[in-house]
């Protein structure tokens, strides 16, 4: 077994999930919840609280239906009696892959019902009932909670661990060592379609880990986009940032970009227009393909970054041809009740009074605070 106790998620995934990716990790334990058909008995008789006591995880949404639906799109509930574990895996795609579509393969290990023992675990007739839980697979505990009050809780059996049976170990089969099923790698394609999103689920029906008469759960691929160094993606446009020097600012410019797909695009500025820092422009058609329809492409935008020049780049009797040239400054007017300052670069860390404040905040005796004030 590679996965983690009470997870559907494969090791290498978690550790992935684990890597920031909250969300991931906690949609993860919902679809536990829901795919785990002795959880979701809890949760059928006792509710979302039973699920949050008696497992190991505690999913904080409203109800576990809710991202049950989500999955499913709804209307799940019907077939999801008999059916094993989904197992949901992460694959990592770069923008170029969602773009122009690719195949990966992916090596999954999956568990298979025993071909020796055809999943009995044993010999025929060596499973008998488990004796501490009589078969249920659960143990319940009654706890008191407060003066008059008690509290129902079940928890998996620690003799048979859920199974509700035991099979004597002499009796064990070999290959699976009683446990029904053995661990096989079983290569799959996943194909990644143009247009295809960041968390988009790719289904394999039935691909999941087999059980006894259990009908297998699914394998569920989670893609992961990895950030791109130029564009970044909302919805079907991708947005980039794009430096331009002031000359080329004011008196226009032609650029080229090169395309997800390696194609090289050539924008250029209409002659007398000035593109100020910041600006938007868009190129139609150049973003990403939509999903099932990606001959139709979102927008490019692009938003010019202007580059001013460096400190001292003109000399100093060439600055009135140039001021000649630019908009005429705005005129102040002066008097003499108005002070003189100084002004000088900015740098954060010589704050000085915030220094003086959090040295004096720390400190819990104050007249030491003064003291410690003397920085400079
Ligand atoms: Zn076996
Ligand atoms: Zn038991």
């Amino acid at each position: 077994m590679d996965a983690l106790p009470g997870s559907t998620l494969c090791t290498a995934c978690w550790s992935a999930a684990l890597g920031g990716q909250g969300k991931f990790k906690l949609i993860s334990q919902a679809y536990e919840v829901l795919s785990d058909p002795k959880k979701r008995d809890i949760y059928d008789q006792g509710g979302e609280q039973a699920i949050k006591e008696g497992g190991s995880g505690s999913p904080s949404f409203s109800s576990p239906m809710d991202i049950f639906d989500m999955f499913f799109g709804g209307g799940g509930r019907m077939t999801r009696e008999r059916r094993g574990k989904n197992v949901v895996h992460q694959l990592s795609v770069t923008l170029e892959d969602l773009y122009n579509g690719i195949t990966k393969k992916l090596a999954l290990q999956k568990n298979i019902i025993c071909e020796k023992c055809e999943g009995i675990g044993g010999k025929k007739g060596s499973v008998e009932k488990c004796p501490l839980c009589k078969g249920r697979g659960m143990q319940i505990h009654i706890q008191q909670i407060g003066p008059g009050m008690v509290q129902q809780i079940q928890t998996v059996c620690i003799e048979c661990k859920g199974q509700g049976e035991r099979i004597n170990p002499k009796d064990r089969c070999e290959d699976c060592s009683g446990a029904k099923v053995t661990r096989e790698k079983k290569i799959i394609e996943v194909h990644v379609d143009k247009g295809m999103k960041d968390g988009q689920k790719i289904l394999f029906h039935g691909e999941g880990d087999q059980e006894p008469e259990l009908e297998p759960g699914d394998v569920i691929i989670v893609l992961d986009q990895k950030d791109h160094s130029v564009f970044q993606r909302r919805g079907h446009d991708l947005i980039m940032k794009m430096k331009i020097q002031l000359s080329e600012a004011l008196c226009g410019f032609k650029k080229t970009i090169k395309t997800l797909d390696d194609r090289v695009l050539i924008i250029s500025s209409k002659s007398g227009e000035v593109i100020k820092h910041g600006d938007l422009k868009c190129v139609r058609n150049e973003g990403m393909p939509i999903y099932k329809a990606p001959l139709e492409k979102g927008m490019l935008i692009i938003q010019f970054l202007v580059v001013f020049p460096e400190k001292q780049w003109l000399s100093l009797e060439k600055l009135p041809q140039l001021e000649a040239l630019l908009p005429p400054r705005q005129k102040v007017r002066i008097t003499d009740d108005m002070d003189q300052v100084e002004l000088k670069e900015f740098n954060p860390n010589e704050q000085s009074w915030r220094q003086h404040r959090e040295a004096y905040e720390e400190d819990d005796d104050g007249p030491r605070a003064g003291v410690q004030c003397q920085t400079a």
